[in-house]
């Protein structure tokens, strides 16, 4: 959760920096401004470069050690019975593969980039400027097509940005529907591989859940003041106690910390928000209330229509399911038609 957090900083910085700058007016407090997000987003980048691959490891040994305490003591303790048993493999496999399905296709699949465009102007049109007599035409910077829905031109990525796309700076491109950099995947949460990261936070849940009930009554069982054997961390795991021990704390650990993810991201599906749309919304929001008006985002479309923009047109016990299937198309094209004063607004 602490990773997440500090992986959507530069975003965040730069979201700071932008409300910041509509308050100020003086070219000394943009200028600290200016540097002070510069140095904070290469700080952000750097660090993430180097903490992902190190998160992605770490959440491999992790769910490999709460695996390994599975089999070797927790099956054995909890029941007697070889049938229950069986059906507790059953259940706990079947989680396993939904987790690490999820897992391994969300840091595989990328999330979305759009083409590169050399000719931005064949889709957001000329601004003609006269100059000292002579015309000059200026490619037009964005393409509004709606209320709060622009296409936009990313000087960085040479490229038509559409509604939802934004610049990553951790990774230099501009991602279709942005949600956030995640150190964990190692990867841009965004249009393609968004489904994935929310039914991973949603089947490690339940996973953990699982964890802590069969883990909970064992854990109280432990002789009271007991410690954790000292031993090897090659055998740390080897010890009943020490698995029970790892298997509850891991388990409540994660659940706080994934629990309150999913629930942001559930609320954000629900509502048709990327994490960056959420602080954009805010923004409009007040600037809007100040204004005497009430602002609505441009995405939603209630919360059933919402919903099926993330997990797809399926009934819903299928959309939990494991499916490489693709989301349904974008309800702006990732590019506009080409330009004419027919598609302005
Ligand atoms: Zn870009």
């Amino acid at each position: 959760m602490g990773l997440k957090l500090l992986s959507s900083a530069s975003h965040a910085i730069r979201a700071l920096g932008y409300r910041a700058s509509r308050c100020l007016t003086s070219n000394q407090n943009f200028a600290i401004i200016f540097w002070l997000q510069r140095i904070c987003v290469i700080g952000a980048k750097v660090g993430m470069k180097i903490l992902s691959p190190v998160m992605l490891t770490v959440a491999f040994v992790l769910i490999s050690g709460v695996v390994y305490v599975y089999f070797r003591h927790l099956l054995y303790k909890i029941t007697d019975s070889n049938i229950t048993r069986f059906a507790h493999v059953v259940f706990g496999v079947y989680i396993l593969i939904n987790i690490l399905f999820n897992y391994i296709t969300c840091v595989l699949t990328p999330p979305g980039t759009p083409e590169i465009c050399d000719d931005p102007a064949k889709y957001l049109g000329f601004s003609y400027i006269i100059n000292d007599g002579r015309r000059l035409d200026t490619v037009n910077q964005y393409l509004r097509v709606a209320p709060g829905v622009k296409y936009k031109y990313c000087r960085y990525c040479r490229c038509i940005k559409p509604p939802r796309a934004h610049h990553c700076s951790i990774t230099g491109k501009c991602i279709l529907n942005m949600d956030h950099f995640c150190p964990w995947m190692n990867n841009c949460i965004g249009y393609f591989n968004y489904r994935y990261f929310v039914l991973f936070l949603l089947w490690l849940t339940i996973g953990v859940i699982y964890l802590m009930t069969i883990s909970f009554r064992l854990f109280l069982d432990l002789r009271p003041g007991h410690r954790m054997h000292r031993i090897k961390v090659s055998e740390f795991l080897s010890s009943e106690t020490n698995g029970i021990v790892y298997a509850f704390t891991i388990g409540i650990s994660i659940f706080i910390a994934v629990g309150i993810l999913l629930g942001w991201h559930i609320y954000l599906a629900i509502t048709n928000q990327t994490t960056l749309e959420f602080y954009i919304n805010m923004d409009e929001r007040s600037d809007a209330k100040s204004r005497g008006e009430v602002y609505k985002n441009p995405y939603d479309r209630g919360w059933r229509k919402n919903l099926l923009r993330v997990f797809g047109d399926v009934p819903w016990y299928s959309a939990i399911l494991m499916s490489y299937r693709l989301p349904i198309p974008p309800e702006y094209p990732f590019l506009p038609e080409p330009f004419s004063n027919s598609n302005k607004v």
